[in-house]
């Protein structure tokens, strides 16, 4: 990993774009999301300067604490789980839920969004692998669910967010990112929702997630550095 994060910032472009003219994808249909968790506010300030505008968090407490202390202009974005009695926070703090995996947390969401005067841009989130650790909706559920949002005025729902299981090889988590994908794409052409934002890709697999079709990539380690030496500065 070279030292600053400019160069870290530049190599992830050049890896991102390299991903892009593989899938015949334009550079332009990627997102990249910084994800600042645990990180100072100085360090999303120097992110910023780079010229990234995304930042991610995925703890409601932790970004109302940090959102103040960083650059204004910038959209925020929720990707880790919420809890319905964070929502009306969330719903302060950011631009995005990538999160939403309860007919409940869209309710709550709308309500949230409603007593604000906004509309919330959300994801819905899912867990195809399996998994019993991580969150997310069955994929069987997604639709019910999406029903339910579509209905709510005061949520947009943009498309779908996933986790791959952490592997030591990226190509492990291809099957992952396509049945996300897929799943997408039927749900679209089932719902006449376009469903146009897939949220997959970390540090560790964001290449693979664009090849399969990932429009916001979430990358923290590899552009801010490891997050454990970070907090022990
Ligand atoms: C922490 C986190 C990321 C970023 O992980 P890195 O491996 O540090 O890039 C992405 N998505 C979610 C939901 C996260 O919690």
């Amino acid at each position: 990993m070279s030292d600053s994060v400019a160069d870290r910032l530049s190599a992830i472009e050049e890896r991102i774009l390299a991903a892009c003219a593989r899938a015949g994808r334009s550079r332009d249909e990627v997102e990249l999301i910084a994800v600042s968790k645990t990180q100072p506010p100085a360090a999303v300030a120097e992110v910023a300067a780079l010229g990234l505008r995304i930042f991610g968090e995925n703890k409601v407490q932790e970004a109302r604490a940090k959102i103040p202390e960083c650059p204004s202009q910038l959209s925020w974005h929720l990707i880790g789980h919420l809890q319905s009695n964070k929502a009306k926070w969330a719903v302060e703090l950011f631009d995005v839920i990538h999160s939403v995996d309860s007919e409940k947390l869209a309710r709550v969401l709308d309500a949230a969004a409603d007593a604000a005067g906004r509309t919330v841009r959300i994801l819905l989130e899912v867990n195809v692998s399996g998994e019993g650790s991580k969150f997310g909706l069955k994929p069987e559920e997604v639709a019910g669910v999406l029903a339910v949002a579509n209905a709510c005025p005061r949520l947009v729902v943009e498309g779908l967010m996933t986790m791959a299981p952490l592997a030591p090889e990226a190509e492990k988590a291809r099957p992952y990112f396509r049945k996300l994908r897929e799943l997408r794409d039927s749900l679209a052409r089932e719902t006449g929702t376009p469903l146009e934002h897939l949220s997959m890709g970390m540090s560790g697999d964001f290449e693979v997630a664009i090849e399969e079709g990932a429009t916001r990539v979430r990358i923290g380690t590899l552009l801010f550095g490891d997050r454990k030496a970070r907090k022990a500065e």
